[in-house]
């Protein structure tokens, strides 16, 4: 570490050499402002006490300004400003018009010390940063602002700044050194820090909001690009604010966060190609796209392994890819305009604050005593409005989307609900169908078809079982004589109330009752032997004796006759068999006086 060596003190009349801001001569908007002569040495580290003493090295020079540009081209090593130097500058009446003075230095590089020289000839050191030192390699990098306290109640001194530069391009004095009161000064700095913190944010915001987006809609990329566009954006106005730098505060990170620095130069304007490739499709979008995509990656290794020395001479270069890059993405633009795409009008129109803003910081850089920049802010404001028109149109396509199919899910739910009602009706008249083709229609009991089939699958089911069936024939006695004294009408109500007196028996609810035509009923007993069933139906038959028919000019007494048989192998393999049994002994109960009950025997005539 180079140190001011001390000396014999030089009193203020020998300093009327030296290059001086006479604040009481300032004007009032000006005041504290050191820009304009300084006094300069290239290669020398300057004693303060012989700073007025006339040296061939010592010269006047015209600040803020590069290095390199102050310089003899002779004296410079290579294309680099690669040495150290001394500024200093003469400051009166100092507490005449600052009670707590500050210096603040913008743009400053390399590593550099700064002394307060006193009329009465000691030193004060200031501040510094980094190690002014020889080597490249060591050299920190920083170039934020720098804010030093000036001593209290100092009139009168010389302000020099020792200046050790190997990265040429950028090095120096090279923003505003100014003098202000510390409070104006600190106020200043939190407004910045606001600023950025607000823009910051929005830019996390837009980086979130597009990734949840994009998570719910994975299918459009546009959600993705836009949020990796916001994330470089970001990252780039963070290391370009230098307070990446200032809160890590570790020496060994000031050259990796210049190199990322220089990589995010151009990142967003990749990402911002990116997405309006993605929007206006084109067929050279796949060439651009791949070509700059290989422009930063050679540009990033290239970065990352060269000597800073050399990164930052070529500083004009990447700014010179960037333009390259952000002029595909208009040509991108334009054709989707000749296109007619309406999102190409829009992006044309949004874009045009972030072009003043570009402008602005050209000019910003290239103007030493301006240095307003806010390209970064206008990219976070551009991306923002980007986004939320995006969401906008997302959010209304989900809302139509979303009504539509609740239209045609509403549409659906009707209409199967009619089809289900519609199935209800035919499926109930499909069972009146059945029950009517299964049913007598005057009586309501099974009709004769309807008896075959049951009593046959009852007649198969009990010679798998091999157990008991009994078929009862009945026949009305008499019946022709009802027919023929009161009139058919009346005969069809004598049998609707044989049916009736015979549902009316409460048979088991495996029991079937049949008519089997004109004024014959079948009655079947599964699981009934012959001597239960005549048992059951001579009471059946005493019941119905009993019963009578009347209306209002007749009274009609009823009797049946009944013939039984039974299945039994020998007597009645088959249902038509045991059918014909039951018949025979029906028959044989007419034959022995009606109103009575007989069983098949075999010896029951045929
Ligand atoms: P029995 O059986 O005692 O020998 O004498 P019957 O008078 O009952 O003799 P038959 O079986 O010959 O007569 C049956 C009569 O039943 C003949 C027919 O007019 C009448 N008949 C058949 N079906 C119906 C019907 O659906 N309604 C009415 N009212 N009469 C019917
Ligand atoms: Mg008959
Ligand atoms: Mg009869």
């Amino acid at each position: 570490m180079l140190t001011i060596p001390h000396g014999e003190a030089e009193t203020p009349d020998q300093w009327e050499a030296i290059p001086t801001f006479d604040l009481a001569t300032q004007p009032v908007e000006k005041r504290g402002e050191l820009s304009g002569e300084w006094g300069f040495a290239w290669h020398q580290q300057l004693n303060p006490a012989t700073l007025a003493e006339p040296a061939e090295s010592k010269r006047t020079v015209q600040l803020p300004d590069y290095l390199n540009n102050l310089i003899h081209p002779e004296e410079r090593n290579g294309r680099f400003a690669q040495g150290h130097a001394t500024y200093f500058v003469r400051i009166k009446n100092l507490s005449d018009f600052y009670s707590r003075p500050a210096i603040t230095m913008r743009y400053v590089s390399e590593a550099w010390a700064a002394y307060w020289l006193f009329p009465d000839g000691h030193t004060e050191r200031l501040g510094g940063s980094g190690e002014l030192a020889t080597d490249p390699e060591n050299q920190v990098i920083r170039d934020h602002i720098y804010v030093l306290d000036l001593p209290r109640e100092s009139n009168d001194g010389i302000l020099v700044v020792h200046l050790s530069a190997y990265h040429g391009a950028r090095a120096g004095l090279y923003g505003l050194v100014k003098v202000e009161e510390q409070e104006t000064l600190i106020r200043s700095i939190l407004g910045d820090l606001t600023i950025r913190a607000v823009f910051f944010g929005i830019g996390l915001f837009v980086v979130f909001q597009n990734l949840l987006l994009y998570l719910r809609h994975r299918s459009d990329q546009s959600f993705l690009l836009l949020s990796v566009f916001a994330f470089a954006g970001i990252a780039r106005s963070a290391f370009a604010s230098n307070y990446v730098t200032y809160f890590v505060n570790q020496p060994w990170f000031s050259i990796p966060a210049v190199k990322i620095e220089y990589i995010l130069i151009l990142w967003p304007g990749i990402a911002a190609l990116h997405y309006v490739c993605h929007l206006f499709p084109w067929r050279w979008n796949r060439l651009l796209l791949s070509t700059s995509y290989l422009i930063l990656a050679v540009a990033s290794i290239y970065t990352l392994l060269a000597p800073m020395v050399e990164v930052s001479y070529y500083l004009l270069v990447y700014n010179a890819l960037l333009v390259l890059i952000v002029l595909a993405a208009v040509c991108v633009v334009i054709h989707g305009m000749l296109r007619r795409h309406e999102m190409a009008f829009f992006f044309s129109r949004s874009v045009i604050p972030l072009i003043i803003a570009m402008l602005n910081d050209i000019v910003a850089a290239s103007t030493p005593d301006y240095n307003f920049y806010f390209a970064e802010y206008a990219l976070i404001l551009f991306l923002f409005i980007h986004t939320q028109r995006q969401a906008v149109q997302f959010v209304t396509a989900l809302r139509v989307a979303e009504h539509l199919s609740n239209n045609l899910q509403r549409e659906v739910e009707l209409k199967t609900s009619e089809l289900s009602l519609r199935n209800r009706e035919l499926e109930a008249k499909h069972q009146r169908v059945k029950l009517l083709s299964q049913t007598d229609h005057l009586t309501g009991l099974y009709n004769r078809q309807s008896l075959d089939n049951r009593t046959k699958a009852l007649f198969e089911q009990a010679e798998q079982s091999d157990s008991h069936l009994s078929l009862i024939m009945m026949d009305i006695d008499h019946f022709k004589p009802i027919n023929d004294r009161f009139g058919h009408q009346v005969g069809d109500e004598c049998l609707v109330h044989v049916a009736s007196f015979l549902r009316g028996l409460n048979l088991r609810h495996k029991d079937l009752i049949a008519r089997f035509g004109g004024e014959e009923f079948t009655i079947v007993l599964p699981d009934t032997s012959i001597e239960h069933a005549q048992h059951l139906i001579e009471d059946v038959c005493t019941r119905l004796s009993k019963e009578t028919v009347s209306g209002s000019h007749y009274e009609i007494q009823l009797t049946a006759s009944f013939g039984i048989a039974e299945r039994v192998i020998s007597q009645a393999p088959s249902y038509e068999e045991l059918i014909q049994k039951a018949d025979q002994a029906l028959y044989q109960a007419k034959q022995n006086g009606r109103n009575r009950v007989e069983v098949y025997q075999s010896d029951t005539p045929e």
